[in-house]
């Protein structure tokens, strides 16, 4: 094994990325031009299919080849060909990559492969530890009673998202803020889903709204610590709408320390603003900016503007029409037949349905031109909740002062540790339930919910199911049973912690 086989060879073992800037170091700057390449090439045959389908076609050879320099792909489609040319041995080769048990046992004929298309070992190794960065938490949490109610809801939001969304939860990092600072959106995606409006205004970069703006990122350090640090400043909004958004973000990371995430989908209405918000993530370097690809025409033009190497870190969400990836059934999109949800088409009686939501945040949805904030949390999108997140509270703010008490009477308010005596109990609004002989069971778009083990339960489930009752009525109508006080009381709470209780209604 030569030198640079041994390394890629302990990178692809490796388990221990603390960062993204602790992956691009692991790797020369020869490799890193590859692999920027690499990531192009790719790009082209999952989005491109007359691109892919040269590559097989002799007569299409030349225009490939010369696409390929024309974008800056300086080597031979042939160093990667096992991936293009033989479907079934790609998919062992991701299966392979992304396994997270055993990353260097590998099948025969793909090491061989790896040996004689050493790029292949290269771009398996970057994807790996792309896989392999190590999840820091907050670590420096102030520990108040507002935290611990914040801390214990922001938990049932969590469970509530794994119970309810499948594997599209595992993806989500539940960031705490989301600060818009526009009015609607100026792009009218039609797959958008959160249906945003028409473009209205933005917050302005008077020194008024700086000041404004540099005091609610400093008291949502001072309430919430390094928690704050998960945060986005854009949302239902398009970042490049607002032609000071760059500075509202580096103001972000001067106060907290944090550099907050960008997806844009405007990557060509002013190269040299991309290239300053690329430049800023540069610094980390962080995997960032995400850039919605809405058409082909617009991916090659993308490929023609920036360089490989400029467009390194940047993820290419590829969201064209009939591209593999698919499209959330939430906002614009849910009415759509699941086969008009773009990419691959869902077989009948497949085990997985299309993801049901593109939220991500749990906790506070601040606009900064109207001045809202709304406590929110994904959920599969529904008739009541349109834009796949769920409202649990809605309010709005004056200044910095009154922004301060808003969240501070949220958390008050909306997160009680336990259910209050006179909240309405019932099942999460997703949830369907069925009487079962030792207990119930909760059925949500993607998991059922057994619940039993205990007598208690089958009262219980029948009488929350109802959906009429306050937490004291239900205490009071299964005592009437002989009912122990304490088993109903620990049954409710063990409901309520496993985010299984609506708490849209929840308020003192
Ligand atoms: S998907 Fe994003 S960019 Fe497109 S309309 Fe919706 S908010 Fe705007």
């Amino acid at each position: 094994m030569n030198k640079k086989t041994m390394r890629l060879s302990q990178i692809l073992s490796s388990h221990t990325f603390a960062s993204y800037a602790d992956v691009v170091n692991s790797f020369s700057e020869k490799d890193l031009c590859l692999i920027a390449q690499m990531k192009r090439f790719f790009e082209c045959t999952e989005a491109d299919r007359s691109f892919a389908n040269a590559l097989n076609d002799d007569s299409g050879k030349h225009d490939v080849r010369k696409r390929m320099r024309d974008i800056g792909i300086a080597f031979e489609p042939q160093a990667l060909a096992p991936l293009w040319k033989q479907p079934d041995k790609a998919s062992r080769y991701w299966d392979w990559v992304f396994d997270g048990k055993d990353t260097l046992k590998i099948d025969g004929d793909l090491e061989a492969d790896l040996k004689t298309h050493p790029m292949l070992h290269l771009w398996a190794a970057w994807l790996r530890a792309r896989t392999q960065m190590v999840n820091t938490n907050a670590s420096d949490v102030p520990d108040t009673e507002m935290i611990r109610r914040f801390h214990a809801w922001r938990q049932r939001r969590i469970a509530a998202t794994q119970s309810e969304l499948g594997h599209y939860a595992d993806q989500i990092d539940h960031p705490i803020f989301a600060f818009e600072l526009s009015k609607g959106c100026s792009m009218s995606c039609a797959f958008c889903g959160f249906s945003s409006e028409k473009l209205s205004a933005v917050f302005d970069d008077t020194p008024e709204n700086r000041r404004l703006w540099s005091q609610i990122v400093r008291d949502g350090y001072a309430m919430f610590g390094d928690a704050a640090c998960g945060a986005l400043c854009y949302y239902a909004t398009e970042p490049y709408d607002n032609a000071h958004y760059l500075d509202f973000i580096k103001d972000y990371k001067m106060i907290t320390g944090a550099v907050v995430c960008t997806a844009t989908a405007a990557p060509l209405h002013d190269p040299a603003w991309l290239r300053r918000l690329i430049r800023f993530y540069r610094e980390g370097p962080d995997p960032w900016p995400r850039i919605s690809v809405l058409s082909l025409p617009i991916l090659r033009k993308i490929h023609d503007t920036y360089s490989p190497d400029e467009l390194r870190d940047v993820t290419l969400l590829l969201q064209m029409k009939n591209a593999p990836r698919m499209k959330a059934k939430s906002g614009r999109t849910r009415h759509y037949k699941n086969e008009h949800l773009g990419g691959l088409k869902i077989p009948k009686g497949a085990a997985f349905i299309p993801q049901g939501s593109i939220a991500c945040v749990s906790g506070f949805l601040v606009n900064m031109v109207d001045k809202t904030i709304k406590l929110v949390s994904p959920c599969y999108a529904s008739n009541q909740w349109p834009h796949g997140y769920r409202e649990f509270a809605k309010t709005t703010f004056e200044d910095a002062k009154s922004y301060r008490a808003a969240i501070e009477k949220m958390v008050e308010t909306h997160m009680p540790e336990n259910p209050l005596p006179d909240s309405r109990l019932a099942f999460r609004d997703d949830l369907r339930f069925e009487n079962q002989p030792n207990g119930f069971l909760l059925l949500s778009p993607n998991k059922k919910h057994h619940i039993g083990g205990h007598p208690v339960f089958k009262e219980i489930g029948a009488i929350v199911d109802k959906g009429t009752y306050s937490y004291r009525q239900v205490m009071e109508s299964l005592l009437k049973n002989d009912t122990s006080m304490v088993d109903i009381d620990l049954s409710l709470k063990m409901l309520y912690d496993k985010g299984l209780l609506d708490e849209t209604n929840t308020a003192r």
